[in-house]
């Protein structure tokens, strides 16, 4: 799950970890006295959607105007959120079409010295999460990823037991902060390594890490990204979400207990466990087909789960066939081709149906599809059932 950039900070801010003042505004009016009470001659107004990249970003609507800008009146902090507000912003991270801004952050101005970047992932082959710091941080990370990695420095940490001192002074020494900011970046790196580890983050990442002026570090910009499956240790952190930043389809799979990812293809899928699933893509392709998307619907599929699978496919303008492919183990084949026919009949389907059906009561399974009046095609085999649906949207 993401949250807001606003919402990071203040996590990051309960943490203990220096971020600006800053204050979230849902119109004009609101963006002005937002300048007024952080009372500073400088401002900057920035757009809250779950993408990155907004500095660089331009509104569908108002070309000119940039989704972070820095502002120097309360007049022009409305006017900034005003063209903001209700717009679509387009960034690297969106796709052309952009998100539409609901809310911007009015932020205290930060006397920026040098823009570091600084992030954690969870490094799979270590089995532990992976601090990165690196000297040239802001907008063009990625680029430094790909051109100079070496510039990326890293610290493994192990979560029970948090960064350690000179884990954080070794960076310090490659980043260059000495003196005053060394002792900034104890708290600050040590509390980013905490509040990951506690919450049960996938990445969090602050970018840029500012050096102030006087030699302070403060966090500048916040992306936290949660673990779905430990968000019921996280109550807090789960009434975050922000559906209207998700997409539709996803979200509602989520709201049936169904894994769903939308991908490009024309073929949609819908299969009982995440292992069979990836394999029945694998063969997808194989034969020359591309799946539409990935739909896991779990060990338990009744007919409720199965009828809102084939809406949410169904919905998918591209798809031209759809592939059931169901494993009877714990689950029966009669039940699954029971609720097959029945979601069928209710959903309505204009697009050709292939199953295939394996496992515990599979000949009664059978037996129920070919003697229903449902218009679907069967198949033996996992390859039968790829080349079946290729053929058929085609
Ligand atoms: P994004 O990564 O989505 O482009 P950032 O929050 O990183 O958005 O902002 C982009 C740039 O805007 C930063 O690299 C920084 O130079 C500037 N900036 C952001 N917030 C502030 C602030 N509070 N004060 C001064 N400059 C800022
Ligand atoms: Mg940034």
């Amino acid at each position: 799950m993401k949250v807001h950039e606003f919402q990071a900070k203040q996590i990051l801010r309960d943490a203990g970890v220096a971020v600006p003042r800053g204050i979230v505004a849902r119109s004009a009016e609101e963006a002005v006295s937002a300048f007024q009470e952080l009372n500073g001659s400088l401002a900057v107004v920035k757009a809250q959607i779950h993408a990155g990249g907004r500095g660089k970003g331009t509104l569908v609507e108002h070309p000119e105007q940039h989704g972070v800008e820095l502002v120097k009146s309360a007049a022009a902090a409305g006017e900034v959120a005003g063209r903001l507000l209700g717009s679509r912003l387009v960034t690297i991270q969106t796709g052309s079409e952009g998100q539409v801004v609901r809310q911007v952050l009015v932020e205290e101005g930060c006397d920026i010295d040098r823009e570091l970047y600084l992030g954690i992932v969870l490094d799979r082959a270590a089995s532990r999460p992976v601090l990165m710091a690196s000297s040239e941080g802001g907008v063009d990370i990625e680029k430094v990823a790909a051109e100079t990695p070496e510039l990326i420095f890293k610290e493994h940490f192990e979560p029970t037991l948090g960064l350690q001192d000179f884990q954080v002074r070794k960076l310090c020494k490659k980043l260059g902060l000495e003196g005053k900011s060394v002792k900034s970046a104890l708290g600050l790196m040590k509390g980013l390594c905490r509040v990951f580890a506690q919450t049960d983050c996938s990445l969090a990442e602050i970018n840029p890490l500012v050096v102030t002026g006087d030699g302070e570090l403060i966090a500048l910009d916040a992306k936290m990204n949660f673990d779905d499956n430990a968000l019921f240790r996280h109550p807090k952190v789960a009434e975050l979400r922000d559906e209207a930043e998700e997409e539709p389809s996803e979200l509602r799979a989520a709201k049936a207990g169904l894994s769903y990812v939308a991908l490009e293809g024309n073929i949609g899928c819908l299969v009982n466990g995440a292992g069979l699933a990836m394999s029945t893509m694998d063969l997808i392709k194989l034969h020359g087909g591309e799946p539409a998307n990935f739909l896991d619907v779990g060990g338990g599929a009744n007919v409720d789960q199965v009828t809102e699978a084939f809406r949410i496919l169904l919905d998918d303008k591209n798809v031209k066939a759809v592939l059931v492919n169901i494993f009877g183990g714990i689950m029966r084949c009669t039940t699954i081709a029971n609720a097959l026919v029945e979601a069928y009949k209710t959903v309505g389907f204009n697009v050709p149906l292939v199953v295939r059906l394996e496992g515990t009561e599979v000949e009664e399974g059978r037996r129920i599809i070919a003697e229903s009046d449902v218009d679907i095609i069967t198949a033996e085999g996992l390859t039968d059932a790829a080349k079946k649906v290729v053929a058929a949207a085609s």
